[in-house]
């Protein structure tokens, strides 16, 4: 191939969280069309509430470095701007390049929907040939619905759908060579996109003894994992410290790693269990890929329930009276609840960016459930704090534990993170590790210290309320506090009801509304796409899939309010899919612009500042979980128990 030629059809590749060479679609594509330009585009502005975290940019500043060698290595070289508008950077690379194509792989999260779908009209407008691919995930969102045409809204039935259907996608090879594309154009170093401020330099290089970013890396991380801890993880999962689990989320996130070939390895390995007989290691991979399928359904859930960062899937929690105590979230944020699990599990999220699944479940569980502290607060924490911070699986996470999906946790479970410490931290080694103020307690005491006679508390130099807090609330009392919030929130959810079916028509919004003070960023989805570019392997947005199907998700959004209960009737545990009886719940799938509306007035923010926690005396309490089945059915915590770091 000339190099005239390549002048002939100029490709930009806009790279984004799809940091590899290897099995990228948008690359592969422009590559064999000749000439590529690739770029990264850093855009803080439009980032907006939604701005990584600290421990979050410093694995994307690493994760280019790598790409911008790897890139180099194949013949060209990787861009990066810094910009306050990605279009008006794309359209600066057009210009000063005579590209008259752009490709990128796909995105879900409900800003990006927005944006790409935005910019590809733009750029379709300028004239400019556009393309997606799809580099994220096992199948498209839009690809995967029920009998009737319908989004699944329960997990299970969503990945045997899967399983089922005819796996396509086959990894691609990665271009063996790059022809360059030339261009002048205002560009920067890693350095100067300020990814990393100089007073995070010293916390961060701490982050590189135990994190190898870059796809390279996560190659011979999928490697070592699918050879040598694949095989036990049915049951090293379930434990908490080490690192029994397989840690590729954050390469996953940042798209270092290919879904498909982390799907095909571990499938693989299955097929020669299954000839050999082997139970054990059948058992694991089913297990790792389920936990792989909790990815796709993330995205397929906010795909198809785009409203859902802002909102819980079952709308049942908008009456719900959130204690907005900031008091609270700072002694939750700061590991000093008073409970050594929860408190260990924040530390360990502060100090190294990542927790394991079971530690993400106990913590956030206990922020909902004994703090009553509203979910997005933590959902966005731990947006702030997590290395693998990634907005899809954050929000399913927090939907799970919070009672608002239809096979999550119930609301009024409330597990105790006593009994739950003698359970997955049995020796007390994990707590030890992070509060080192415990590290010589009796195991006896460890997970509930306030129980340890006065001798040995001394003996074990503890003095709670002084080196370590009291419990910031006694499981009786968040007991009690949790089932008069959730009867206030049926008590309201009535009342509204009433009035509403008296005519009176009375909008009420998400309880936490009113505390928050910084927005989420408006998600405004377009009814219909006249992006001309539009081909069958396209990004959709979600008002595009099954074609004329806002019925369809409307039916559907009904489905999922009946499987909650009626207000009237405080019983929350028939989670069976109901027939419509036509309550009305928005699912902005459908995307009316008047339902975009009213969501977009519900953002939130967490609030910057609080004090130190109050101490209150706490007591055992041993949950009896009346749905544990259920759990069991979507286990996230198994999934990510057996992940068990
Ligand atoms: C409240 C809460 C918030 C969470 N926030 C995030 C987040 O911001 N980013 C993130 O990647 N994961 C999040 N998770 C999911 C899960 O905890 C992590 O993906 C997992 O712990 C990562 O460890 P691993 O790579 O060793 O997982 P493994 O168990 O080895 O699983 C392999 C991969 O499957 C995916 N996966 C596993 N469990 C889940 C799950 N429950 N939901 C979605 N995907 C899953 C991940 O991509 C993971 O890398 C959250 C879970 C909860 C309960």
């Amino acid at each position: 191939m000339s190099s005239s030629s390549s002048s002939s059809c100029k490709t930009i590749v806009w790279f984004r969280r799809d940091l590899r060479i290897d099995d990228n679609p948008a690359l592969a594509a422009a590559a064999k069309d000749n000439g590529v330009f690739p770029v990264y585009i850093w855009c803080p502005k439009e980032e907006d509430q939604f701005y990584p975290g600290r421990v979050s940019r410093w694995w994307l500043k690493q994760s280019l470095a790598h790409l911008e060698q790897s890139l180099k290595s194949l013949g060209s070289e990787l861009v990066l701007i810094k910009t306050h508008s990605t279009l008006s950077a794309l359209l600066d690379c057009i210009n000063a390049t005579g590209a008259t194509k752009v490709v990128f792989n796909h995105l879900y999260d409900p800003v990006s929907l927005v944006r790409d779908h935005n910019i590809k009209e733009k750029l379709a407008e300028a004239g400019i040939s556009v393309q997606s691919y799809n580099g994220d995930l096992l199948y498209e969102p839009w690809e995967i619905y029920d009998e009737k045409g319908q989004a699944f809204t329960t997990f299970d039935a969503y990945w045997d759908k899967c399983l089922n259907v005819q796996m396509e996608p086959v990894s691609l090879l990665p271009p063996w060579r790059l022809l360059p594309v030339e261009g002048t154009i205002e560009k920067c170093s890693i350095e100067d996109l300020g990814l990393e401020n100089e007073t995070e330099k010293a916390s961060n290089a701490l982050l590189g003894r135990a994190w190898s970013p870059g796809w390279g890396n996560a190659d011979k991380a999928l490697t070592e994992f699918i050879e040598q801890n694949l095989f036990d993880h049915s049951t090293s999962r379930l434990k908490v410290g080490g690192n029994s689990t397989s840690l590729l989320s954050p390469y996953l996130h940042f798209g270092e790693l290919s879904v498909r070939k982390v799907f095909q390895s571990a499938r693989m390995k299955q097929l020669i269990w299954t000839r050999e007989h082997n139970a054990q290691g059948k058992e694991s991979v089913t297990l790792f890929l389920k936990a792989i399928g909790l990815r796709e359904y993330s995205r397929y859930l906010t795909f198809n329930f785009p409203f859902t960062h802002e909102r819980p899937l079952l709308s049942n929690l908008k009456y719900f009276p959130w204690n907005a105590d900031t008091n609270r979230f700072k002694a939750w944020r700061q590991g000093r609840t008073g409970y050594p699990l929860v408190d260990a599990g924040m530390r360990e999220l502060w100090a190294t960016g990542w927790i394991h699944n079971r530690i993400r479940v106990i913590v956030s569980s206990f922020a909902v459930k004994f703090l009553l502290l509203p979910w997005r607060w933590g959902m966005k924490y731990f947006w702030d704090t997590l290395l693998d911070a990634d907005l899809e699986c954050d929000i399913l996470g927090w939907q799970y534990i919070s009672g608002s999906l239809p096979d999550g946790h119930e609301l009024e479970r409330l597990d105790s993170p006593q009994i739950q410490g003698a359970k997955f931290d049995p020796e007390g080694e994990y707590v030890r590790q992070w509060l080192p103020e415990l590290a010589r307690m009796p195991t006896e005491w460890i997970h509930h210290p306030w129980d340890a006679p006065l001798t040995v508390l001394k003996v074990a130099g503890v003095e709670l309320g002084l080196n370590y807090p009291k419990p910031v609330i006694d499981i009786d009392t968040a007991r009690e506090h949790l089932r008069e919030a959730i009867f206030k929130m049926w008590e309201t959810e009535a009342a509204a009801k009433a009035a509403t079916s008296d005519g009176m028509s009375e909008e009420v919004f998400d309880n936490s509304d009113g505390i928050e003070t910084s927005p989420i960023p408006k998600v405004i989805l377009k009814e219909k796409s006249s992006c001309p570019t539009y081909s069958s392997n396209d990004q959709r947005v979600p008002s595009f899939q099954n074609g004329n199907n806002g019925s369809l998700h409307r039916k559907r959004a009904k489905l999922v309010e009946e499987k909650r209960l009626p207000a009237n009737k405080p019983n929350n545990h028939d989670k069976q899919a109901g027939t419509s009886r036509g309550e009305e719940l928005c699912s902005t799938a459908e995307s009316s612009t008047s339902k975009r509306q009213s969501i977009s007035r519900m953002s939130f923010s967490v609030p910057q500042s609080c004090s130190s926690s109050d101490g209150r005396l706490l007591q055992e309490y041993d949950s009896s979980d009346t749905k544990q089945s259920m759990q069991e059915k979507i286990n996230m915590e198994q999934t990510s128990s057996k992940n068990g770091k």
